[in-house]
């Protein structure tokens, strides 16, 4: 805010100087120089209305114009990389409103590969469009209230609706090829069909999958594929902007950022079955997917089994799905004092993943016990108990992706993590949370990013190896 108002001190001073320097070269010009008087003028006050928009670019500031949307000028960040800030302005686009086209394989690809972007630049006043080429049927069910069999295919539809209602988009149309069976379809009458969608459409940037399927999805890899080559088919003489999505794998671990959220709480924390359900979807996902790097499993430890033993390295943080268990804690003349007990829905071991402290406690089955372990994805070496195990900490690592060298584009939607998380919460029969469940931090963290590669335009391949 101070930043901004000191941008306008600094424009208008500018354009003092410029009305200076406007009053002195009339003055000093001869009456035979007015054209080159007129030049001068506008060039003062062209400079000085460009610092004036760089100055409130800077800031990114959501500025109401005349009589218009609202204009978002991103600046996009990395946490990692020095990533070139590209123009990613609606204003940017010749066209006014400029439209995306988002074109997919299933309802929810939307929003795991580009919600927050679509979400953001529906909100700065763009026409978004997502087109999914399945009803995603033959898609897992996991709230079984949620659909059946024989309903899902019309369930998703809705659900890709809905999504589309949480991030703003101007439409969304679900049509209905084989889930599952797009590679098998005649390469070029996927083609065809998706040179229709953009003649119809005829958008200003195309969202895509790229040659890698974002998840490997064979489905993913035909429709890429397909948009991606009428893309290049039409491209001339229209300049479509065609960017295919790119997931980095991240280096967090969420083992460590759900350690901290529990340990700084005033209570201790109890998780509803609902809770467990969504940690239990959400933690294996993100994992699968890349957006942290923990090891996620589901583990069975029979009664009177060990989870944890008092002075071993603090590794694994365990969340309780079913059974019970006791905190034991071993005096040094041996006696053991049983001084808690845990059961469903409570985090086991986070303070000792919080500090990097040796185990104080025993953790014990008390009947048949299973859980939902996070480990770190490198293996750390557990190297004993006691002494030796005080000079094992745990493994902390920076928040951060591993971008690939591909990717252009960057786009900052800490903003539309909300949209995003409640679009997935749309899609329920895959992803049954609610999306107040998660701390913000660590959703904001996870999600605030999302990275594209610019096919097209085709960006120029440097001839020198140095600067010129
Ligand atoms: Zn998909």
């Amino acid at each position: 805010m101070a930043l901004v108002s000191a941008g306008v001190l600094v424009t208008g001073l500018l354009i003092q100087v410029g009305s200076i320097l406007v009053v002195f070269q009339m003055r000093s010009s001869s009456p035979g120089a007015s054209s080159a008087n007129t030049l001068n003028i506008g060039i003062t006050f062209v400079t000085g209305m460009l610092v004036l928009a760089r100055l409130l670019s800077v800031e990114g500031t959501l500025r109401p114009r005349p009589g218009g949307r609202p204009q978002v000028q991103v600046i996009p960040t990395s946490r990692s990389m020095g990533i070139v800030a590209h123009n990613t302005s609606v204003n940017a686009c010749s066209r006014q409103p400029p439209r995306l086209l988002g074109v997919f394989a299933h309802p929810d690809d939307e929003t795991l590969c580009a919600g927050g972007t679509l979400a953001k630049y529906a909100s700065a006043g763009a026409e978004v469009i997502v087109i999914s080429l399945t009803k995603g049927e033959a898609g897992q069910i996991r709230d079984a209230s949620a659909a059946t069999r024989g309903t899902l295919r019309a369930v998703r539809e809705k659900e890709l609706h809905a999504a589309g209602n949480e991030l703003g988009l101007t439409e969304t149309r679900c049509l209905d090829y084989p889930d599952g069976g797009l590679s098998a379809i005649d390469s070029q009458i996927l083609l065809r069909l998706a040179s229709e969608l953009l003649s119809e459409i005829d958008p200003d940037v195309v969202i895509t999958f790229g040659p890698d399927g974002f998840s490997g999805h064979t489905d993913h890899i035909a429709v890429g594929a397909a948009v991606t080559a009428a893309c290049y088919e039409m491209r001339s003489p229209t300049s479509i902007r065609l960017f295919h999505c790119d997931r980095p794998r991240s280096r967090m671990l969420l083992r460590d950022r759900l350690a901290e959220w529990v340990v700084e709480l005033s209570t201790r924390f109890k998780g509803t079955k609902d809770f467990v359900r969504a940690l239990s979807v959400f933690s294996r996902e993100a994992t699968a997917l890349g957006y942290a790097a923990d090891f996620v499993n589901v583990e069975w430890f029979p009664s009177g089994s060990y989870l944890i033993e008092q002075g071993e390295a603090a590794t694994m943080m365990h969340f309780l799905l079913s059974g019970h268990v006791e905190i034991r804690r071993e005096g040094e003349d041996g006696r053991v004092r049983v001084v808690d007990r845990s059961g469903p829905g409570e985090f086991i071991g986070e303070a000792g993943i919080a500090t990097g402290q040796p185990r104080n406690a025993h953790v014990v089955a008390v009947e048949d016990v299973t859980s939902l372990t996070f480990l770190a994805s490198e293996p750390v070496p557990i190297g004993g108990r006691g002494e030796q195990a005080a000079l094992l900490r745990t493994r902390s690592l920076p928040s951060g992706d591993r971008i690939d060298a591909r990717v252009s584009t960057c786009i900052d939607v800490s903003d539309f993590v909300g949209h995003k998380i409640r679009a997935t919460a749309a899609h329920r029969t895959q992803y049954p949370i609610d999306s107040r469940m998660f701390p913000d931090s660590i959703l904001r963290e996870m999600f605030g990013f999302e990275y594209f590669i610019q096919v097209l335009p085709e960006r120029e391949l440097h001839t020198s190896l140095l600067d010129e």
